[in-house]
């Protein structure tokens, strides 16, 4: 039930005086973020005091099913009586069934191995593409985010990778974002020629015999939800070709319906040797990731075992979650309806607000992945700044809109099952929160 008659503020109390035992991610401690949440269900999120709000974040962007979707829990309820916790060899049913239900949803792909999250996943895919190829380098984007763990920091190209040099060989390149493209690029065909270009002349300076992946975000999502142009993934298909390089496809935040397509690379039609996923594959009920392995890769471990391993790969209450997700994601028609909210009702709306409000630069995205750019002045697109974005964050709060909120940027990026009502009835408040915000401008 999502009753709430029995929340009390006196637990929110508690909530925020426990909150100094736990050093949390990103962040100073003690924390000082406002939000002591107790419940959810579907795109609402209660706090302890019970104030509602409709979830414009998908949290770390990943409840794709929407909170408390009654069919995975039931399906975790079950797993967690008839068997919790198995080792990772054990041939198990409801393993078995997630990796086919996954490799259901893309075309030419033959096996999956399990991971705790995201990062691992990445992790592992760049082990199998070193395994695979004898070679070490691995080409990512400047504008990118991988997870939080040795190789995957490193191929992340934001400065958070500063300070995390253990892992070896990761060489970065700047690829397609037309709205503040480093070089000549006027179309989109130019970004991506620019970009494919670029990619080229790093790959052929760096020595091409010593690459072993191409490893980008089908749209990268931290970085800005950056839609990349015609062509472009497509041409790094044929790098990869041209050298014998593994190209790795990250759908950790973009797939499982995000973009309106089970996986983000379905649009540009391209076929990748890997895919790396976690959040949507079962909106985070239970922590779960892995990769996704073509026949050919695989064949690489028919000779020699995989190096690696988890204590909790493929752990039955992800595997249920897994199966449950995918099976009601199917059934319930998400992945269709989360392409219908981005054509007909996020998308145009948003660019609705850009008409309206000049600190929008620009929008882009599609699906239920959108991102405000926001600019101090249109023609020098100079970002905001921070302190804007923070003033912003706490007036949508404070009308009960979640929001995700990086950089210069607002990202639209609610659970792929919001209704139309509650995505039209959230671009009101932005609407509302942006023209207060002018109005308040010196
Ligand atoms: N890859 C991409 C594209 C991501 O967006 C993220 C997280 O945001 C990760 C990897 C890391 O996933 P996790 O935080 O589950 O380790």
């Amino acid at each position: 039930s999502d009753s709430t008659a029995d929340l009390s503020p006196a637990d929110g109390h508690r909530a925020r005086e426990l909150d100094r035992h736990i050093l949390h991610s990103w962040s100073k401690h003690p924390a000082t973020n406002p939000l002591a949440i107790a419940r959810a269900s579907g795109v609402r999120m209660w706090d302890h005091d019970g104030r509602e709000y409709l979830d414009f974040s998908s949290q770390l962007v990943n409840t794709n099913i929407g909170h408390a979707h009654p069919r995975v829990v039931e399906a975790i309820q079950r797993q967690a009586a008839e068997l919790a916790t198995v080792a990772p060899a054990t041939t198990n049913l409801v393993r078995g069934e997630a990796a086919e239900r996954i490799l259901s949803k893309i075309d030419a792909m033959a096996a999956v191995f399990f991971t705790n999250g995201g990062a691992d996943a990445v992790e592992n895919a760049i082990r199998i593409a070193r395994v695979h190829t004898g070679r070490t380098k691995v080409l990512s984007h400047y504008r990118s985010y991988h997870g939080n763990t040795g190789a995957a920091i490193n191929a992340t190209g934001d400065t958070r990778r500063v300070g995390n040099e253990f892992a070896v060989g990761h060489v970065h390149c700047f690829g397609p974002f037309l709205y503040r493209s480093e070089f000549w690029a006027e179309t989109p065909e130019q970004e991506a020629e620019r970009a494919l270009q670029h990619a080229r002349r790093v790959i052929e300076a760096e020595g091409p015999s010593t690459f072993a992946a191409i490893l980008v975000e089908p749209v990268p999502g931290t970085a800005g939800i950056l839609v990349p142009p015609p062509g472009y993934l497509q041409g790094l298909r044929e790098l990869a070709d041209a050298h014998g390089i593994v190209l790795i496809i990250d759908e950790v935040m973009a797939g499982f319906g995000r973009t309106g397509e089970w996986f983000a690379h379905q649009h540009d039609g391209v076929r990748p040797d890997l895919v790396t996923f976690a959040k949507g594959s079962n909106s985070g009920y239970v922590p779960v990731g892995g990769v996704i392995i073509a026949e050919h890769i695989l064949e690489t471990f028919r000779e020699r075992p995989i190096p690696g391993g988890l204590t909790y790969s493929g752990h039955p209450l992800a595997a249920a979650s897994i199966v449950a997700s995918i099976d009601a994601m199917t059934d319930e028609g998400i992945i269709e309806h989360a392409a219908h909210l981005g054509a007909d009702v996020l998308g145009p709306g948003l660019r609705e607000l850009a008409e309206r409000h000049p600190i929008i630069g620009e929008v882009r995205g599609r699906g239920c992945f959108w991102a405000l750019d926001l600019v101090a002045d249109r023609d020098s697109r100079r970002p905001v700044d921070a302190s804007v974005v923070a003033g912003l964050k706490g007036a949508l709060l404070e009308r009960g809109y979640l929001p995700f909120t990086a950089d210069n940027r607002i990202h639209v990026v609610p659970p792929l099952v919001m209704s139309d009502d509650d995505a039209r009835a959230g671009l009101a408040i932005l609407d509302e929160v942006l023209a207060a915000h002018a109005s308040a401008a010196p």
